[in-house]
């Protein structure tokens, strides 16, 4: 059936005023964009992945406004297949990312902007009502972690209008400005920049909470103690932001969708808000975990995730079948050296609210109430015990 037969059949095309291509929409934001828009009646939603997860299949099910695209977005000529289908979409939310080579490298940043380019010559021509593009970047805007770091204690709070950093070989620069060069100024665009994200996905390479859970249902198993393995520095001291899922999700929606903004500059640091160190949240992260911590073990310069879990895969597959969980490899939630670098991280890396609470983006979350709620959702998706 055509997709204009299928919204005559469809009663709720009538009242659709917006309609949105989430790319990546099986990850960490791209899952809590899709439920949100879709659980209004104006969005219709077309969610953009390499591969179906089921855990959206819920939003499938429930609603005829999703429509799941499968596409290899690195693949030119899969993209000019797949995605003219979007001919009536008004607003695209890139919250994907290709992520095979190294950040900071010249192919890190090649890859996404044959990614990003793929995907615009599949739809520039066709979606003629395209009114907004919200671009997903982060934190690391403002930080290049080759080094050389300077050893200045005090933390930097970096601002939107905070400068580009060398060496440059930094993928967000390049996506930013494709697609300032691509749009032409005739289409409204914006960028959201999460510190660390907070959120449940099996599909992500930098996933803070698959890896932390993962770690303390390991912990619990075999009754170890739930170890902060990381310096001093990054234990006791402010170092990096949390962005709630729900938080970036919502922003993202809050600036394609509002008109007023478009005399403002449009890039927007997406953090919780209030400050956090891991020392003052690691007890109730524990607790919630079921997990002991003692006084003696929980802080440790010489722990390396990365080590300590290396032989672990069929323990985790030990808990995946006992508990009756989602199959998942360890490999699927946990990226041990991820959380290695982000406890050793040598940068503070923490932005400022002021422009997005100015122009009146209320959401805010206490990054431990983040932890807390992601846990509840991940348990709900049987992603862990
Ligand atoms: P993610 O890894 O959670 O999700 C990526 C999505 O893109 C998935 O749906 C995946 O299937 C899809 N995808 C990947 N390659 C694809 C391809 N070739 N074709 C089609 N789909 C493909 O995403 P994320 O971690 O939220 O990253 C999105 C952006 O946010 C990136 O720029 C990233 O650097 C940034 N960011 C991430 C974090 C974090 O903690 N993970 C923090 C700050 C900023």
């Amino acid at each position: 059936m055509s997709m204009a037969a299928e919204e005559t059949k469809n009663p709720e095309a009538a009242a659709i005023d917006n309609v949105a291509a989430i790319f990546g929409v099986t990850g960490l934001v791209g899952k809590v964009l899709a439920r949100k828009l879709i659980s209004t009646p104006k969005w219709k939603v077309y969610g953009i992945a390499r591969a179906p997860d089921h855990q959206i299949i819920p939003i499938d099910q429930s609603s005829s406004n999703f429509h799941f695209i499968q596409c290899d977005l690195l693949n030119p000529l899969e993209t000019q297949k797949r995605l003219p289908l979007l001919q009536d979409v008004t607003h695209v939310f890139w919250v994907t990312w290709a992520s095979q080579y190294q950040l900071d490298s010249i192919e890190c940043c090649d890859q996404n902007r044959a990614m990003m380019s793929n995907a615009l010559d599949a739809i520039l021509p066709g979606a003629m009502a395209l009114r907004h593009v919200s671009l997903q970047t982060g934190m690391k805007h403002y930080v290049s972690l080759q080094g050389p770091f300077d050893e200045i204690e005090e933390a930097r709070y970096y601002n939107e209008e905070s400068p580009r950093v060398n060496p440059s070989y930094n993928f967000y620069y390049v996506l930013e400005d494709l697609l300032k060069e691509r749009l032409h100024g005739k289409i409204g665009w914006s960028v959201h920049r999460p510190g660390l994200l907070i959120g449940s996905s099996s599909r992500t390479l930098y996933n803070f909470m698959g890896s932390l859970c993962v770690y303390g249902s390991i912990c619990k198993h075999l009754n170890l103690p739930f170890v902060f393995g990381g310096t001093k520095k990054c234990w006791e001291e402010t170092c990096i932001d949390g962005s709630d899922a729900r938080l970036v999700a919502d922003q993202h929606i809050w600036a394609a969708t509002n008109v007023d903004l478009d005399d403002h500059s449009n890039t927007f640091n997406a953090i919780n808000g209030p400050s956090f160190t891991w020392r003052e949240i690691w007890k109730a992260v524990a607790e919630k975990l079921g997990v002991q911590v003692s006084e003696e073990h929980t802080f440790s310069e010489d722990f390396w995730y990365s080590k300590a879990m290396a032989d672990k895969q069929q323990v985790w597959e030990q808990i995946v079948a006992e508990k009756g969980l989602v199959e998942t490899e360890m490999d699927n939630l946990a990226n041990w050296d991820f959380l290695d670098v982000l406890f050793r991280c040598p940068v503070k890396i923490l932005g400022t609210r002021e422009k997005v609470d100015g122009l009146g983006f209320t959401v805010r979350y206490k990054t431990v109430d983040s932890i807390m709620y992601w846990i509840d959702c991940m348990r709900d998706e049987k992603l862990i015990p």
